[in-house]
Parts: structure tokens; C-alpha cells; sequence
């Protein structure tokens, strides 16, 4: 046995435990559904619930309802070479780097063999599906008639943060466990440590509506960053100090995601002030997104910030970003109008 050091989290995180032990006591009186539907927003660590989870229906010797982290079972998960796992994720190309956009029906014929078989190491089969809402109809059609009968002792574990966005005649084919967002103590017992200071901690977090996991990873995004310098440009556009054009052109390099998710996000504060309120989420920039929004109706705020969202669901398609970045600043430079 390898003494490698085995990263697989074996452990759920502290805010998910009122969800594992609902598991565990459906799993200790033998009524573990054979298809659960794991939801909840995304942010909150679902993927790290199931890796543990997974871990216990796979591991040989489970020690106080988690899995031990040692057993033969619990190294080949850690080196990712578990012969009873099957874990489906949109596929990415290995030389272009691009990842599908769905889950296909090539990968669900697969684990349909899969699930078809017995376990190699004698215990559970476990099939994870993240995200689930990502199958396609053909792949989707293609998995009912394993839900519905999977073979003995195997879980079907489906994980969202969409599941409405998920084929009906899967969803009803799964029992659903929605994940909880933490409260803000755990949120920040767990955020702090990893980030500079509290108050950037807190305004983390209420940009990422409570989730610690997006919290973190919004650190980390470009955006983050540029902010105030976006709310700058936003600014000079109502005073006519520069053009829309060469804005947007700047503004390219961030990419249209990150672009649309920021103006998104900042003119969601900025209708909150137009409405007479105070309290934004971007609490560090508060005076200039005061400045950058004065006099503007939120009703106008409201409609730019409807458009921004038809943009970013044309993005989901095949329109080009910088051509949807272009069309926001100059209805942005509109806006400003009298
Ligand atoms: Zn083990």
C-alpha cells in the first residue's frame, strides 16, 4: 500500500453536518435512495459533500460515520484510480483546453456499463454527475433507465446549483437534498483565515450572497481587482471624457464574462442608491458608486441592468464578447443622457 499522502476530502465541511447525518441515518436503517439530487447555491462546497460522501459508501472500514482515510479503498480515491467511482464532469479537450459546454450521451453510455456491472472491491458503486443540469436531452434520455434501476448497491449522486435547469424526467426520478449556505459565523470562521483582514472577508462574502467557497475564489478573480477602476471609466463616460468605443476596447482584455459579471454586479449597487438607499455590497467603493449613479433614475439603472443580463445569456451562446462588451458601455454612455 502506498503511504503517499491521500488528498481526497474525506470530511464534509462544519456547516453541511445537519445534511450528512440526515444521510447517515438513511444510510444506517439500509434506506439510502439509490438517486440523490444535491442542490444548493453554488459557493457552498457541494462538490466537497459529495467526495466525502462518496468516500464513506466506498471505504472498508468507516470510523464515527466518515471514511477512514487509509483503507485500500480510501488511497485509490486519493490517487483517483477508484475502480467503483464514476465521476461525470463536461468533457475537456486536452489540446485545445476548452471545456464541453454539456454532459454527453457518449459519457452516459459509459457509466451505464458501468453501473451495470458488480463492484470490483466488493462494496458500493458510486456515479457522481456535476453539474447535472449540464446533460444534454440525448444524454439525459439515456441515464432514466439506470435511475430508475441502477444495479445493487449503487448510488447515483446528481449535484446543481440549477436544478430547475435540469431535465424534468431526471429530476423526478431523484430524491432531493438541498445543501445549506452557511451562517455568517461559519462562513467567516472559515473565510478569515485564508483572506487579509476581516473587512475584506465581509465584503467578500456579501458579494458572493453567503458563500464562502465563491467568496474565495472572487479573491482570486481578475474582477475583483478592477473595480474601482471600471466605476472610474463609468464615470468619465457620464462626463464625456472619453468615448464609449475606447473604453470597451480597453476593457476587452478582462474578457466579456468577467466584464458583464462586474458591470453586472456594481450597477446592482447603484440602483440600490438611486432608490435612496445606502447599504451597497461593494462596501469599499460606496462614495463612488454614490458619484458614478447621481442623478440617474433607477428605473434607467433597472432597464441597463436587464439588458446586461440578455447579454450574458447571449455569451452562454455563440455571440462574439467583445461585440456584447462594445453594446454595454455605449447604452452606458445613453444612459447618462438627459
Ligand atoms: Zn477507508
Amino acid at each position: 500500500m502506498s503511504e503517499a499522502p491521500v488528498t481526497w476530502p474525506f470530511h464534509a465541511y462544519a456547516w453541511q453536518l445537519e445534511a450528512w447525518q440526515q444521510l447517515m441515518l438513511l444510510l444506517d436503517a439500509g434506506r439510502l435512495p439509490h438517486a440523490l439530487l444535491l442542490g444548493g447555491p453554488a459557493g457552498i462546497g457541494k462538490e466537497r459533500f459529495v467526495q466525502a460522501f462518496a468516500a464513506r459508501l466506498l471505504c472498508a472500514q468507516p470510523q464515527a460515520g466518515v471514511a477512514c482515510g487509509q483503507c485500500k479503498s480510501c488511497h485509490l480515491l486519493g490517487a483517483g484510480t477508484h475502480p467503483d467511482l464514476v465521476w461525470l464532469r463536461p468533457e475537456t479537450d486536452e489540446k485545445t483546453g476548452k471545456t464541453a459546454k454539456a454532459i454527453k450521451v457518449d459519457q452516459v453510455r459509459e457509466l451505464v456499463d458501468f453501473a451495470a456491472k458488480s463492484a470490483q472491491m466488493g462494496g458500493y458503486r458510486v456515479v457522481v454527475i456535476s453539474p447535472a443540469h449540464l446533460l444534454n436531452v440525448q444524454a439525459a434520455n439515456a441515464l432514466l433507465k439506470t435511475l430508475e434501476e441502477p444495479g445493487r448497491e449503487t448510488v447515483l449522486l446528481l449535484v446543481t446549483a440549477q436544478p430547475m435547469a435540469l431535465v424534468a424526467t431526471v429530476r423526478s426520478r431523484c430524491q432531493r437534498l438541498v445543501l445549506p449556505v452557511p451562517s455568517a459565523a461559519d462562513a467567516m470562521a472559515w473565510l478569515r483565515p485564508q483572506v487579509r483582514d476581516e473587512a475584506t472577508a465581509q465584503l467578500l462574502l456579501s458579494l458572493s450572497q453567503g458563500a464562502p467557497l465563491a467568496a474565495l475564489a472572487l479573491r482570486d478573480a481578475e474582477w475583483f481587482g478592477e473595480r474601482e477602476r471600471l466605476l472610474q471609466d463609468l464615470l468619465q463616460l457620464r462626463q464625456r471624457r472619453q468615448t464609449a468605443l475606447a473604453v470597451a476596447q480597453r476593457w476587452h482584455a478582462l474578457g466579456a464574462e468577467s466584464v458583464l459579471t462586474v458591470l453586472g454586479s456594481l450597477v446592482d449597487d447603484m440602483a440600490v442608491v438611486a432608490s435612496g438607499a445606502t447599504v451597497v455590497k461593494h462596501v469599499d467603493l460606496a462614495p463612488i458608486i454614490a458619484t458614478t449613479s447621481r442623478q440617474l433614475l433607477p428605473a434607467r439603472l433597472l432597464a441597463f441592468r436587464q439588458e446586461l443580463a440578455v447579454k450574458q445569456r447571449l455569451l452562454a451562446g455563440n455571440v462574439q464578447g467583445n461585440a456584447l462588451v462594445d453594446a454595454a458601455f455605449a447604452e452606458w454612455q445613453q444612459l447618462a443622457l438627459p
